[in-house]
């Protein structure tokens, strides 16, 4: 049954929110009205998910709400940034009720863990498209930005990489994975956790700072060219995921898999939303309360990324990550 609009946004989004203090008028008016705490840099990052493009049919309506918020959150939180608000730009074939009802369920869970507000949007009809828009607070000058990273500096991961890209390769061809560790490698693709709360322990702490959403080397790759510097990545210190391993070493026993397929999943996958980030090494005490990996440090070879094994040999690794316009590769 086709519904109105107005009652779309009522039913699904304006009458589901968190109610924050800092928002004077919310969804309903021409304009919400917003007021940012005094002293605080309003952070602001858009992100937007096209069907075909960055989903599939095997993306559920829910996974999709959740993963609308989650990419958007963790841009803020690799800026450092405390998120509070979004708006949602929604584009639809067609309003079925089921399928709005398990996307809002999935915007609306990740939203209500880190107390964000939708605050507004917009909603036409067309090939579907998600679009949010997130905002945050940042103390003034403590924004933490790609540009920082100096020679010297130790390189991090927050958490283990490749197990999204694990996920889709496997539901690309139709492979199946082992249980129970199958279920933590599509969670990591269908469910990114954005590590908010980690961007914000950063500030003070990291020279440079940006999430993994195209592959390590890739993203990485950002923070080089920003900063005028090249790393040294240690393949063996890339962070364990038991999952992972549970997950590839059937496969690589028959076969389907080589450990430089597994290396390259590690190393240039994305959608794994960790945060990779620089930091001297006077902040290692620090850093080592919060469940972060040192994988490699910062030179000077300007723009250069080298991997190289805890035997000192180097692996060269093709592909740099998902490049929109760059022909897709295998892996
Ligand atoms: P207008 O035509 O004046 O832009 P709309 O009909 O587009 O107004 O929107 C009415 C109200 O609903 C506005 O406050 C807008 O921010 C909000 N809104 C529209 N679509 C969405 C959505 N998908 N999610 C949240 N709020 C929405
Ligand atoms: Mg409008």
């Amino acid at each position: 049954v086709a519904i109105s609009e107005f009652d779309l946004i009522r039913d699904y989004f304006s009458t589901r929110q968190q109610d924050r203090a800092d928002v004077s008028l919310g969804i309903g008016d021409d304009a919400a009205l917003l007021q940012p705490p005094p002293g605080m840099a309003l952070a602001v990052s858009t992100d937007t998910l096209v069907d075909g493009v960055h989903f599939d049919r095997h993306c559920t309506p829910y996974d999709l709400g959740w993963k609308a918020a989650a990419v958007n959150l963790s841009d803020l939180a690799a800026c450092g940034a405390e998120p509070a608000w979004v708006t949602l730009s929604l584009t639809l074939p067609e309003a079925d009720d089921a399928w709005l009802s398990a996307f809002s369920d999935g915007l609306f869970a990740l939203l209500s863990c880190h107390d964000v507000q939708l605050v507004g949007g917009d909603t036409c009809r067309g090939p579907l498209a998600v679009t949010l828009q997130a905002h945050g607070f940042i103390p003034a000058g403590q924004a933490l930005l790609r540009s920082g990273a100096r020679p010297g500096d130790d390189l991090y991961a927050s958490g283990p990489l490749g197990l999204a890209g694990l996920a889709l390769w496997s539901r690309q061809r139709g492979i199946e994975l082992e249980q129970p560790s199958a279920s933590a490698v599509f969670q990591a693709l269908d469910r990114p956790e954005p590590r908010v709360e980690l961007g914000q322990r950063l500030r003070g702490l990291a020279t440079s700072t940006i999430d993994i959403s195209d592959g390590l080397l890739a993203d990485l790759g950002h923070i080089c060219s920003a900063s005028g510097v090249g790393a040294v990545i240690d393949t063996d210190s890339l962070p364990p995921s038991a999952a992972f391993s549970a997950c590839t070493r059937p496969l690589i026993d028959n076969g389907s898999l080589s450990t430089g397929d597994m290396l390259a999943l590690q190393l240039t996958a994305g959608d794994d939303y960790q945060l990779c980030f620089t930091a001297p090494a006077a902040a290692r005490e620090s850093l080592a309360d919060l469940g972060v990996q040192r994988i490699g440090r910062i030179d000077d070879r300007r723009g250069d990324i080298r991997c190289v094994d805890g035997q000192g040999r180097a692996h060269s690794v093709t592909t740099a990550g998902y490049d929109h316009f760059a022909s897709q590769t295998d892996l």
